[in-house]
Formats: C-alpha cells, structure tokens, sequence
C-alpha cells in the first residue's frame, strides 16, 4: 500500500486556509473518496507527490502539458525569460511571435487576444459576439464547460458536473434567462432554438470535442450543422477550443473536422503549463475589440512574457508528426482498455478524439450529458483508487478526459495496461 501521510497532514493544513483546501474543486478528488494527493515535482510523463510516490502522469495539468513536465527547452527558455524580467506591462516581440504562430495554426483566426485563462477567453469572445451582434442571448450545450463566466455556468460540465451543481447560486436570474441550453450532438434541438429565438441570439459557443462530460466527439455532421445554422441566422459560431486547441490536432479540432467558426477560444496547450488563454477569429469581428473597437477587455499581465514564451516554445516543439506519434500511443492504451473490459466482464466505453480519451464504465454508447450521467460512479471510484495505487494519476472523476504526451513512452503505455487488468480483477 502506498503512503500518503505527507499528503493527508499537507491535506488537514489546506482545508482551513482553502475552501475545500484547494484552489479548483475537481482538485479535492470528492467523487473518488480519497484525500487529494499533493504534488511536488513532474518530469516527462512522471509526477511524484510529496511523499514520494512516483506516477504515470494522464492529467498533465488538466491538458497543457502536451510536452511532458518540464520539458527542457521550454524550462531553459523560461529561466533565460525569467532573468530579463517577468512582465513588463508594454508590447514585447514574444507576443508577436506567438500571435502570428497561432494565426498561422487555427484556421479561423485572423486576429488573436491574449488573455490568462480559458474563463477570461470565452467570457471576452462572448462579450465581443454579444457586442458584434446588438443581441444578448447564447446557446450552449448541457454537459460542456466554458470556465466559470456567468453566462456560462449553466447546465455545465467538468466540477460542475463531478459535484452535480448544475447551475451554480450566484447567477443572477436575469443573466441565466439569456442562455439557452440544449442536449450536445442534437441537431433538431438548435434548429428549434432557432424557431424560437434566431434573431436574438448572439453567439452559439460549443466544445467542438467536449471534454468536461468526459469525451465526447461530435457526431454525424454536427459541426457543420452549427456552421450552417448560425450563417443563416447571423449568429457568431464560437469554438471553445480551450481543451481541444493543439491537442486534438496540429491545427486545432476545427483543422481536424474541418468546419470554420468565427471565434476560436484557446488555453491549456497555447500556454504550455502557465496561464495563457486567448481568443481570436475574423478580422471584422476581432477589430471590435478596444482600442480599434469600442468593447472593452484588457489584462495587467496579458500577453506576460514567460507564458508567452512557454507557448511558443511548446508550440514550435510540435510537428504534424509529433500528434501521429501521440495517437500512436493512444491506440495501443485504447486496445488495452478494450482487452481489459472483455477479460473481466466490465463493460466500458471509450470515447476519444487525438490525445483526449474518455473511458466511461458504461454499457450504452455516450453520446451527451445524458447518456454520460449513466457511467457506474462506484465502478469509476474503485477503479481510480486502483489505478493510484498501481502509479497511474488520472483525473480524479469520471466527467474529466485523460492525457497523453509526447514524453508517454510504450513502457508507460504497457505498465498502465497492466495496472488496469489489475484493478479491473479487483472491482465488485
Ligand atoms: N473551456 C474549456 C473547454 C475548458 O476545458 C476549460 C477548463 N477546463 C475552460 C474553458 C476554462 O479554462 P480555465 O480553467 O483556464 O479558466
């Protein structure tokens, strides 16, 4: 058994300083009744905690760190940053670098924001659409997650969903009324919205790969419904790529399905490990934005140098290659699983697009939130206790996908299979 006083002791500390003693919720691991683990260090693929026990690292910081812990050029770029100053409230060349990788990547935009979070991102590209358009209303999807914005934080995945709040006290009656939500992957659901509501909504902003209901990829020609219906209703398609963005793809989800929206929503990845978020899209749309436009957004340490370059330099680390040999990876651990589910009987659904997996114990295809909420919570908790044990860090709820980087070795892969077989002969 592996041991974690240092954690429990760090743990008792925490909750009378935090409320919960964390600094996100997903991070007291409530859904998997364990005390959280406390982390100290991560190299490649590995994060060790602070009693010393070592893990194959699937979380990767919630999905930025697509290099690995640190990586080597990027800490060494960031020690070399670091030295000339840590911010400097002004324009620096790195912002210009990382703006023009980024327009050169995401085909949908244009023109790029750099903000320091995801919420910070789809808040503003909400703002701006609402702004672009003169209309108030948004359609969302059950079961996505935009960040804790307001308008945002209905019906919405990840914690929200872990800690089965959904809708949260705070969100004023009059915000809520303006956001509409519908069942994701259901076409007929937009359409009827639409009947009712086209000419007042603004923005319809979606994960084009949903992530915090754990994953699930769009169906059929969904995308592309939604490009088609908000073209003919004059509504800003916003993709939350925030999750998705560098990971699904080397040119995003919207490269990879292949479907334009007007805003795209970026995080995670774009900052390699430290705050970074960002939106951008159409020139006409993004030139709005103040000071050319008049909607208001602005940040002390937007476009802060040492993010800036932990970006760029996990950006430019990645090749079309690279993702081929991630997903490399991934189908070799997705067999795994499958081969794991039969020998002992236990039924999953693995669901997975790029270097995002969802592993549902469920026996029904999960295709929304609905058919998400049908996982076996018990079986998802004795198996995540399991995989602890066995040095597997995965996040700590069934409606949160897993990670993989180009540090996960085929030795990780195989150790993690084998630590599944383990835990599954365990589950009752
Ligand atoms: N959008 C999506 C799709 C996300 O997955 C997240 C975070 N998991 C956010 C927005 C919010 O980003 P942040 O936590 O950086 O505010």
């Amino acid at each position: 058994m592996k041991n974690f006083d240092q954690s429990i002791d760090a743990y008792k500390e925490a909750v009378d300083l935090m409320p919960g003693g964390v600094n996100s919720p997903v991070r007291a691991f409530k859904s998997v009744g364990m005390s959280p683990i406390f982390m100290e260090s991560g190299k490649g693929s590995k994060i060790y905690d602070i009693d010393g026990n070592e893990y194959i690292d699937y979380v990767l910081s919630w999905g930025p760190l697509i290099l690995g812990h640190a990586d080597d050029r990027v800490v060494s770029k960031l020690q070399e940053v670091a030295a000339k100053g840590t911010s400097f409230g002004a324009p620096s060349l790195i912002e210009n670098k990382l703006a023009q990788l980024v327009i050169d990547r995401v085909p949908s935009i244009e023109m790029v924001r750099m903000v320091n979070s995801g919420t910070e991102a789809t808040m503003s590209a909400l703002r701006l659409a609402r702004g672009y358009t003169g209309r108030d209303k948004i359609l969302k999807f059950e079961g996505n997650y935009h960040g804790h914005g307001d308008s945002l934080l209905i019906k919405a995945g990840s914690g929200v969903a872990t800690l089965g709040l959904p809708d949260s006290p705070g969100v004023p009656e009059s915000i809520a009324q303006n956001t509409i939500t519908v069942p994701y992957n259901d076409v007929e659901s937009v359409r009827f919205a639409f009947e009712q509501f086209g000419e007042d909504i603004a923005a319809v902003i979606v994960e084009p790969v949903s992530g915090n209901m754990g994953v699930v990829p769009p169906q059929n020609d969904f995308l592309q419904e939604l490009r088609t219906i908000t073209e003919e209703n004059g509504t800003v398609l916003i993709f939350d790529e925030v999750m998705t963005g560098f990971r699904v793809g080397y040119n995003c989800a919207q490269g990879h399905f292949g479907v334009t929206p007007d805003l795209t929503c970026l995080g995670k990845v774009i900052g390699g490990g430290l705050p970074v978020g960002a939106y951008g899209g159409k020139r006409e749309i993004m030139e709005r934005v103040a000071p050319t436009g008049p909607i208001y957004q602005a940040g002390t340490l937007s476009g802060n140098p040492l993010a800036m370059t932990a970006g760029y330099e996990t950006l430019t680390a990645l090749s079309e290659q690279s993702y081929e040999e991630i997903n490399q990876k991934v189908e070799k651990l997705i067999e795994g699983f499958t081969q794991a589910s039969e020998e002992f009987n236990i039924p999953l659904q693995i669901n997975r697009a790029g270097s995002m997996v969802g592993v549902f114990f469920s026996s029904e295809p999960v295709i929304n939130y609905e058919t998400a909420q049908k996982s076996n919570l018990d079986h998802f908790s004795q198996y995540y206790r399991g995989m602890i044990e066995e040095g597997v860090f995965l996040p700590p709820s069934q409606f949160e996908g897993l990670f993989l980087s180009t540090k996960h070795t085929d030795e990780d892969i195989e150790k993690t299979i084998q630590a599944v077989k383990n835990t599954f002969a365990k589950i009752k």
